[in-house]
This record gives structure tokens, sequence and C-alpha cells, in this order.
């Protein structure tokens, strides 16, 4: 049987028309290796960022249905060019929206998960010989409402069209040319991962690295889909494997730096100190669809018998999310609702940092000599994420990523602005 290979272009990579010409080559290339094709683009360039913005000037909040309706669009821009292109070098190819193929998701808008994906149109398309290009991003209800992944979410639909074909692979091709120790545009010297595990991808992912979106990470743990991250302007580059973590060897603690600057802080102040509170306002929150990141309740007051809750989301979900505490906000007896938008996440991740004792406390003591204050703390297994201003956000990776070795000695060849500070 034929291999099946899957892959995927960022919006970068398909956006203008010399660039669609050269992934065009990209996916014929691996369609002369002998292997079936199917291939997920985004929406090319700053596409889904220019729709977003024309919703916004019509509307200051508007309805989550017609933003995927909206924002959908773009990808089906991208198939149907890409399509064209690969034809027009002599190869057959179709290109499919997410209804088409049958990607299903649940019935939610702006990120919904998907649930299931038909195969039986892809399959008898591949037999045929032909090249598939699908719209990432997108997904459809089962009653035939149009959804959204998420933004970054074609890294999800390429990685769950993988382990629904059970493919050989899957190929993230963007405009970096693998997952580095951290953001090589906030530090030129950071080094590239010749391989990297699901677990630690998935830490970064959430922490902030905006290589992959942290869902297709998940998937591809789940469904054990081996996943490359590689550039589609260095072909010969093998890019960064990411696989599971039974497979590697540790060599250092911390694989990876991140800063997730997209994050907004809440505190729920003088909330009584009894049963219910918290599942009272997580619940609240859950029913909005609100994923809460950091929690951090204080220790009462004695007094007033009374806590404060700490928590973050992120920055797009903050009105939602104070327009719910303002309706809860005097059935859980909370006295102040605080707001801090201003705050970065800088994390540690590493699998190597299990049952080695002193990296938190290098952390601290780095932020620490930086004259950084450290607001909130949170650790997993293999992270430890600290609550910074978000002015200081860069400075703490620097110095984080020198002090735990991750420097190369060649500087990354990177392109593109630096993330807003
Ligand atoms: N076009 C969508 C976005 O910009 C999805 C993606 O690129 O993965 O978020
Ligand atoms: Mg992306």
């Amino acid at each position: 049987m034929r291999k099946i290979i899957v892959q995927k272009f960022g919006g970068t990579s398909v956006a203008d028309t010399d660039k669609i010409k050269n992934v065009a080559k990209v996916v014929i290339r691996e369609k002369q290796n002998g292997n079936d094709v199917v291939v997920v683009v985004s929406a090319m360039g700053h596409t889904t960022d220019h729709l977003v913005k024309m919703a916004k000037a019509l509307s200051p909040n508007p309805s989550s249905r017609e933003m995927d309706m909206l924002l959908s669009t773009g990808e089906c821009v991208s198939i149907a060019l890409l399509t064209m292109a690969i034809q027009a070098e002599g190869y057959d190819a179709i290109s499919f929206n997410a209804t088409q193929v049958g990607i299903m998701t649940e019935n939610v808008h702006s990120k919904a998960r998907i649930v299931d994906i038909k195969t039986e149109k892809l399959r008898k398309n591949l037999e045929a010989g032909k090249i598939i290009v699908v719209a990432g991003f997108q997904g459809v209800t089962e009653d035939g409402e149009i959804t959204t992944l998420g933004r970054g979410g074609s890294d999800t639909s390429a990685v769950a069209l993988a382990a629904a074909l059970n493919a050989e692979r899957c190929d993230i091709y963007t405009d970096v040319e693998g997952v580095y120790t951290t953001d090589p545009r906030v530090v030129p010297n950071a080094s590239k991962l010749t391989e990297v595990s699901y677990e630690e991808m998935l830490e970064l992912a959430h922490a902030g690295a905006n290589v992959l979106h942290p869902r297709s990470v998940e998937t591809a743990k789940q469904f054990s889909v081996p996943l490359r991250v590689r550039s589609s302007f260095k072909l010969e580059d093998m890019g960064t494997l990411i696989l599971g973590v039974d497979k590697m060897e540790l060599h250092k603690p911390v694989a990876g730096v991140a800063a997730d600057l997209s994050q907004a802080r809440i505190v729920v102040c003088d909330v009584p100190d009894k049963p219910g509170i918290a599942a009272n306002l997580f619940t609240s929150l859950a029913d909005e669809n609100i994923s809460v990141d950091m929690i951090i309740q204080s220790y009462a007051r004695k007094v007033s018998n009374t806590n404060d809750i700490a928590f973050t989301v992120d920055s797009s979900d903050l009105p939602k999310t104070l327009a719910t505490l303002d309706k809860l906000k005097d059935t859980i007896g909370a006295s102040d609702i605080k707001v801090d938008a201003e705050i970065a996440k800088v994390s540690i991740v590493g699998a190597g940092m299990i049952d080695r004792p002193g990296i938190a406390s290098t952390m601290f003591e780095t932020l620490a000599k930086l004259g950084v204050n450290i607001k909130m703390i949170s650790t997993s297994e293999i992270k430890i994420s600290c609550l910074v201003d978000k002015m200081d956000a860069q400075k703490s990776v620097k110095a984080l990523h020198t002090v735990f070795g991750l420097e190369s000695d060649v500087v990354a060849d990177v392109k593109g602005d630096l993330p807003d500070v």
C-alpha cells in the first residue's frame, strides 16, 4: 500500500502567488517520492487578521457564528489557488473544504474541537491518483453549521487528518526551520532542536511558543502521529521531529523557554472562604467556554474569613470573562474584580527537569537578579511558569535561555517582526 503523507502549509508559506507556486513544487516533490499526498493550507498571509479587523470595524462584539462564516473563507481561497498551481504543473489535484470532506466538530463556534473525520471521499480521490488539498482551520457540525478550530487551528486540522488516514507522517511546513529553544526573533542564538517530545512540545505550545497549535500536539500524541516541523523555503533542512518521550535521550534539564504575551490576570477579591465558591466561579467560566490557565487561591484571612482567587485567561477571552464575572459577582460575594492585562507568562519546559532539584530556584534567582517581580507561579512535572509584567518578558526569556545553557553557536536565520511587547 502507498504511504500517505499529510503536509501543512501556514499563511506565510502561501502569502502570495509566487509562494503558492513554491508550495506546489514541494507538494509535487512528495508525490514524486511515490507517496499519496494530502495537503492542508491556512489562509494567505495575514488574511485572517484582516478579516477580524473588518468584523471589529462593523461590530464591537460580532456573533461567533458569523465570525466563523467570515474567517473560514480565508482557507477556501488558498485551497483553490494551490490546487490550480498544482494542476498547472500537470498533476491531478482537487480541493475540498471541511464540509465536503466531513471534518466534523462539536457544536461550538470559534474554537470547536474535531470529533470525527470522514475518510471515504479522501480515500477515493487518493486512489484515483489525485493530490488532495484541504482547507485547514474549519469544520462543520452535524447540522451543517460552519465552525472554526481557534486561531492557528490549521495545524490541528492537519494532524487530525493524518490520524484519521493513518498517515506515515505529518509535516508542518512553516517559515521557521523547526522548533527552537526559544523564539529566535527574541534570542538570535537560540538553538534548533532536532527532536523534542510531545510532552515538551505541548507545554511549550501552551507556554506561548507560537510554532504549533497546542491541540495539534495533543492530537499527535494521542494517536502517535510523527510530526515534523520544517521550513518550506529550506527543503534540505529536516527541521524538528516531535515524538514520544520514551524514544528520546534527555541531555539537558530544560529544553526550551517561552513567553505568552496574550494573557490577562483577573483577581476576584474577598470571596467567602466556604465550599462551592471556586466551583461556582469556574463552572460559570467553563459554561462560557473560557479556558482558565493559572489559578491561585490565597490563604484565607482570619478576621474576614475571605480569600482572593486569581487566575489568568487568554486576552481574547477577557471581555467574555468580565461579562460573566459581572453577573456572578454578587452571588459569590466578591468585593471587587481586578484586571491586569499588561502581563506575560514566562515558562521553562523540559522533560529532563523531573527529579532534578534546583531548577525552580535557578529560575527565580535569575528573575530576581534582573529585578523582575513574579506575580504568580505555576508548575507541572515538566514546566515552571512565572507571571511577570509584560515589559519584563523579553529580558526574562533571554536571561533564562542563557542560564539553562540553551544557546547555539550559530545565529538563526529568521525573518519576521518581533512579537509585540
Ligand atoms: N488562518 C487561521 C489563523 O490565522 C488558521 C491558521 O492559520 O492556522 O489563525
Ligand atoms: Mg500557524
